[in-house]
């Protein structure tokens, strides 16, 4: 068929995938990490001589999230931090690199520790303020903006058009981090992005079971691909093949799942702004959240499963009400199908993280079941 297929079908069909040896709709699971020769010494399979970069399992599962993402190609990674670091170890030892501030916590220790070690000069901005990011760009001149939006757990959004533009401008490549967005919502690289990064672990994999990580880029000839490629190659930050079949199972329901987290998360995000116990929300699908305009405007089909809310009083109460919760899980991590509250600044006390403040992941529950969770918790 020569029509372009949605991202409902790719993902459904695992993009028409038939395995050729058994005629099964579903790939198998091919544990070898090795691959034989013939008695001439030709390889069986050209491509596959050795697991630690030929797998048929995750080649499928790159080339489903390549075209999801609208991207040349993707490579996945054991975890969305090991991606990050893939990313970042591919920059020249005198890089100048520009970075989102208050993001997600494990991302600004890693790159802060990884900059100074490499004299990589690193300054960090409010990318969602664009005075500020203007500033930060013509100021600093980074061969590499990084960008996560909508920001876990600030929820910050940022203009990619006007990022991308920007970091051009200097000759830079923009990154960004679209985890709680996937690709579902957001294509960053059609707004003009170079390289695109999950944490898999999230939305993608969508079952709490798996820990994964993947690049995706524009232009697969990109120097910076290559280092990317060849890096993760010889040094070997591979993912195994049962998370990558893990992988493929997951995406052909993740265009249903984000649909529904993300209805069930503006449901809940609408409740606890009416909320009388509540101060604030933040939630990119609220029309009084800063960065509505942008979110709507570079976001389709939805706003995701990440919200935070900030309860009246200090540490003590937003504890207690996490601790009232029966259905919301008291654990880290988002894009699960089940729900989970997160006390952040129990996790990182010393980053600004309001100790009023409850990250909620929302998973593909009755929102209804989950709005009177909440309100029972809240009292
Ligand atoms: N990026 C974001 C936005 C995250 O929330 C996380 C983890 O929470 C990561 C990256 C790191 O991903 P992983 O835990 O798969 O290493």
């Amino acid at each position: 068929m020569t029509r372009k297929l949605h991202p409902a079908t790719i993902a459904a069909q695992a993009g028409g995938f038939i395995d050729s040896a058994s005629g099964g709709v579903v790939p198998p699971l091919q544990p070898s990490t090795t691959f034989v020769r013939d008695t001439t010494y030709a390889l069986v399979r050209p491509d596959n001589i050795y697991s630690r970069d030929d797998s048929d399992i995750t080649r499928l599962a790159e080339s489903l999230l390549a075209e999801l993402e609208g991207a040349s190609e993707a490579r996945l990674f054991p975890s969305g931090m090991a991606a990050i670091a893939a990313l970042f170890r591919a920059l020249p030892a005198d890089a100048r690199v520009v970075v989102q501030s208050g993001i997600y916590w494990g991302t600004t220790k890693w790159v802060r520790d990884f900059c100074d070690r490499r004299d990589i000069a690193l300054t960090e901005v409010d990318a969602a303020d664009e005075k500020a990011l203007k500033a930060a760009v013509s100021g600093h001149r980074p061969h590499l903006l990084f960008i996560e939006t909508p920001s876990n757990p600030w929820l910050k959004t940022t203009d990619l058009e006007l990022a991308a533009e920007l970091v051009h401008g200097v000759g830079g490549l923009l990154a960004v981090d679209s985890t709680a967005a996937t690709p579902i919502l957001s294509q960053p690289l059609a707004l003009g992005a170079d390289i695109v990064m999950h944490s898999a672990t999230k939305a993608i994999g969508g079952h709490s079971d798996l820990l994964a990580g993947v690049l995706a880029v524009k232009d697969a000839e990109a120097p910076i691909w290559s280092a990317i490629k060849t890096d993760r190659h010889d040094a070997g930050a591979v993912i195994g093949p049962f998370e990558a079949w893990l992988l493929v199972r997951s995406i052909r329901t993740l265009p249903l799942r984000v649909e529904r987290m993300s209805a069930n998360a503006l449901a809940v995000a609408q409740a606890m702004e009416a909320h009388a116990k509540v101060d604030a929300v933040f939630y990119p699908g609220l029309p009084s959240h800063d960065g509505h305009a942008i979110a709507a405007r570079q976001m389709t089909g939805g706003f995701g499963p990440l919200l935070s809310v900030c309860v009246q009083g200090g540490a003590a109460e937003a504890l207690a009400v996490a601790g009232r919760l029966q259905l919301f899980h008291r654990a880290t991590s988002l894009g699960g199908v089940e729900s989970l509250v997160e006390h952040r600044h129990t996790i990182e006390p010393h980053t600004g993280i309001p100790e009023n403040l409850l990250r909620l992941s929302v998973g593909i529950e009755d929102a209804g079941d989950l709005v009177a969770d909440l309100e029972q918790a809240l009292g």
